[in-house]
């Protein structure tokens, strides 16, 4: 059998159906669905995709049977509407629009009124006896068609020729708008527009209608290749491969006098959800007068008024519709003369609020089951709805604020009440209490797990980090991007999620939850099987991660606690002393207030799991680097500047990340990690006293043999035995460990003998695995994704390729040495929904993320496990 191109619709039968679209593209696939369905569909037919991939594979040429089954085609369209192309007793016109698979708005052509010459045209006007209406429509064909088939269209600012020559008609019969215009005057453009064709181009205006036919199949075709459509690709990830397809359809009129009109709609309103109809049309007009802005469209209510049968047809449709693709579409129709013709739908676009509330409903209205539900909404939207916008649509997790260049001075600002956006070159852990004071973060240096970012998504700050277009001078106090200079006091606003920075200020409002946003999470935790928990340092932390559902502390890191008000007076003291005894003296300032610290965190987590990692960076995080900083603190601990400066040096490691950190400064200095582990101890028996429930996970990081894991475990388990014994009480923990070293994951099986539970760090894993610092692969990893080499930045979503072999296989051999083992993920992957896809995969116990991504990661776990 010859192959088949041509696939008829809404003559006596529709050929295709919307399962169709590779072959068919959305649209074709859709009008014969429509068709199919009963709906009054404009017969026609789609050539196929294939039909495009043959063109451009064989020197633009068409397929050998193409023509006579186009012919054949043809022949049912007349049928069906009682006319006949190109005969001018009784003509039948069309139209030719693109469609490729996906939707590639505005990016493609389309030829309308194709059929007419000047002999046709009179007989059309026999026909319908509308002379005015008959020129308009060859006077548009011919307009389009002489821009976009024969490429008579403007370049950049030249004038539009025919767009000038309908101007000055307009002028001429002094009228504003086209629909004033006599049939005398567009009779006359039709010339006019031939013959600056023929002028322009040295080619006449092809009379035959056939030839016009084939003409604007080709210009669809072409524009498959054009640059517009082909940067749209570029940014969607569509294979350029895939083709479009060609939709001839017959021609309906919504230009031909006040019962007629065209427009577009959606079945609910795409920004909030809302169940009404929501769109726009125009009354005596064509498709592209409602996008041209000329004349301005009506809401489409008003229709019910103006054309109420067929609003009444509309409103069906749109019920059938949504009925049959349990989804919210987006429609385009025409009316003619009082009758409703659909010439378009698909599944319409939709907000992060539209997704959840039209998700619920649709449940709630029995269309889909919660299960699909759940399915329907993006988790990685989500993140739009929950941190403070500004206070306009579609620009989540946003923050303006004053210009300040350092942590101190957003600290004595905000303390003014004055909000700040802290501006670093990069930031370091000493910047956290600025960090915390300030509206928002931007920094010159770093990605998306640099300290600023994941601290700041931590605490939901808005953070713009690694803008490498702003270029910081501290010493004048200002930066600059491009053109621009920007001031310590001047206003700036930045996006957090787009990466904007904008000049001035934007007021923002808290994010709130909608209730059926509430009811899509509940339906998530009854179907998700993994666990979701937090990434929390503070009691403030810890209370946004619970009201966002959180089911515990997955990762306290310590170290941010080092840093709060004058505790980072002791922390150096520590650090400066020459041996134990000093470092003990110091410890022992800390203890209490670390206490005070878990005391608060175990309060917010009442009844949950507290994983407590001990303390993870090198020291020399904790001491200043720069000279007046380095002055200060000799002042503070009554000290000459040359010992701070000799200490400082001495810290100094070429690689700090791969150095002196992590459990091997537990093994070092144990009076560290024996402070912080009776500081836990404590503050559980005194929440025990408030009748708070402590459930303390102490976590030792960066473990990479069993020996660290063991002598440090014994450590753990003498205090508790000490403190027990003294307060002369029961204690209850776990011990577990990080596994972020390749090393401990491909040991797990020995680890987990000394360990009651594991957590992934993959932000270690994924530096060590590939070996990628994370603080510099700003400088390498977008050149790798934007040429391909990696597929996503491997800190975002995790490597299950290489990374995630270590994630699965740590497990496995963990498993099999301690059945029961716990195992979680505490990276940053822990809030991304691909890698909370594959944790689930893997069967991990819990993921482990900031506060904000928590409902995220919740949706994905649930997405994950309704996959077959
Ligand atoms: C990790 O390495 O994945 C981790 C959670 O620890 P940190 O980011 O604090 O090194
Ligand atoms: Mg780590």
């Amino acid at each position: 059998m010859a192959n088949k191109y041509v696939y008829l619709f809404g003559t006596r039968k529709s050929e295709g159906d919307k399962e169709m679209r590779n072959l068919l593209g959305g649209k074709g696939a859709n009008l014969a669905e429509m068709a199919r369905l009963g709906l009054p569909v404009p017969a026609g037919f789609t050539l196929t995709t294939e039909v495009c991939t043959h063109y451009y594979d064989n020197k633009k040429t068409y397929p050998r049977e193409l023509s006579a089954q186009v012919d054949k085609a043809i022949g049912e369209v007349e049928k069906k509407m009682g006319a006949k192309f190109g005969d001018p007793k009784n003509p039948l016109l069309l139209s030719v629009r693109s469609g490729a698979r996906v939707s590639m708005p505005g990016m493609m052509e389309t030829v309308l009124n194709l059929g007419l010459n000047d002999e046709i045209v009179a007989g059309l006007i026999k026909k319908s006896g509308d002379e005015r209406f008959c020129y308009d429509v060859y006077r548009r064909f011919v307009q389009m068609y002489g821009d976009v088939v024969m490429g008579l269209r403007p370049k950049d600012k030249e004038i539009d020729p025919f767009e000038h020559l309908l101007e000055k008609k307009k002028e001429k019969h002094g009228v504003e708008i086209d629909s004033d215009l006599p049939a005398t005057a567009l009779k006359e453009l039709v010339a006019e527009f031939k013959t600056v064709i023929k002028k322009r181009l040295k080619r006449s205006f092809p009379e035959d209608p056939k030839e016009q036919l084939y003409g604007s199949i080709g210009a669809v075709f072409s524009s498959w290749q054009g640059d517009r459509a082909i940067r749209y690709r570029e940014i969607e990830s569509i294979p350029h491969n895939w083709g479009t397809a060609v939709n001839v359809q017959s021609m309906v009129y919504g230009n031909m006098g006040e019962n007629c009109a065209t427009g577009v709609a959606f079945t609910r309103d795409p920004s909030t959800g809302q169940n009404k109809l929501y769109g726009e049309f125009l009354v005596n007009a064509q498709g592209e007068d409602v996008v041209a802005g000329i004349r301005t469209p009506e809401p489409i209510i008003k229709m019910k008024r103006i054309l109420p049968k067929a609003y009444a047809d509309f409103v069906k449709v749109c019920g059938q519709l949504e009925k049959h693709y349990k989804d919210m579409q987006d429609m385009e129709f025409t009316i003619q003369q009082s009758r409703l013709w659909m010439l378009q739908t698909r599944s319409g676009k939709r907000t992060a609020a539209a997704a959840v509330k039209i998700a619920v409903d649709m449940a709630s209205e029995r269309l889909i089951t919660r299960k699909e539900a759940i399915q329907r909404v993006n988790p990685s939207d989500l993140d739009q709805l929950l941190h403070p916008t500004f206070d306009a649509p579609a620009s989540p997790g946003a923050a303006s604020g004053k210009v300040v260049f350092s942590a101190e001075e957003a600290e004595a600002q905000a303390a003014k009440g004055e909000p700040v956006i802290l501006v670093r070159i990069e930031t370091s852990p000493e910047d956290i209490g600025g960090m915390h004071a300030a509206q928002g973060i931007l920094t010159a240096r770093g990605g998306m797990t640099s300290h600023a970012a994941v601290v700041a998504r931590g605490m939901g700050k808005c953070c713009v980090a690694g803008c490498g277009d702003v270029v910081i001078d501290y010493d004048k106090n200002m930066f600059k991007a491009g053109s621009k200079t920007v001031k310590k006091g001047d206003w700036i606003s930045i996006d957090g999620s787009s990466g904007e920075v904008m000049l001035g200020q934007t007021p923002t409002k808290e994010a709130k939850f909608s209730k059926e946003f509430g009811t899509l999470m509940k339906w998530a935790d009854q179907t998700r099987k993994l666990k979701v928990r937090t990434n929390a340092d503070t009691p403030h932390d810890s209370d946004v991660a619970r009201r966002f559902g959180a089911e515990g502390i997955g990762l306290c890191r310590t170290e941010h606690m080092f840093f709060e008000g004058d505790r980072i007076l002791a922390v150096r003291e520590m650090i400066l002393a020459d041996d134990e005894k000093g470092r003990k003296k110091a410890l022992a300032k800390l203890k209490p207030i670390q206490r005070k610290d878990f005391e608060g965190i175990f309060k917010a987590m009442d009844g949950l799991p507290v994983t407590i990692r001990l303390l993870d960076p090198p020291l020399h995080e904790f001491v200043p680097h720069e000279a007046a900083q380095q002055k200060e603190m000799a002042k503070q601990l009554k000290l000459p500047v040359a010992v701070i400066k000799a200490k400082v040096n001495a810290l100094h490691e070429f690689n700090p990340m791969l150095g002196h950190r992590g459990c091997r400064l537990g093994i070092t200095y144990p009076e560290i990690y024996q402070m912080q582990v009776e500081a836990i101890f404590e503050a559980s028996i005194n929440a025990r006293k408030k009748k708070i429930k402590a459930l303390p996970e102490i976590m030792i990081p960066l473990v990479g043999t069993t020996r660290e894991l063991e002598d440090l475990k014994a450590m753990i388990d003498r205090v508790a035995k000490e403190i027990s014994a003294k307060k002369k009480t029961k204690l209850s923990y776990q011990v577990g460990t990080m596994i972020e070293i390749p090393r401990a994951a491909l040991i797990a099986d020995q680890i987990a003998e000394s360990a009651q539970f594991f957590s992934f760090g993959t932000n270690d894993l994924t530096q060590l695995t590939f070996g990628y610092s994370r603080d510099d692969s700003g400088t390498f990893l977008p050149e790798y994704v934007d040429k391909g080499i990696l597929a996503e930045d491997p800190f975002q979503s995790l490597d299950q390729e290489g990374v995630g072999q270590l994630v699965r296989l740590g497990t496995e051999r963990g498993r099999s040495t301690r059945k029961n083992l716990k195992v979680g993920i505490c990276g940053e992957h822990g809030g991304d929904p691909a890698s909370v896809h594959f944790c689930h995969q893997v069967g991990l116990n819990y993921v482990s993320c900031s506060p904000y991504r928590v409902p995220i990661a919740r949706l994905a776990a649930a997405q994950a496990a309704l996959v077959k």
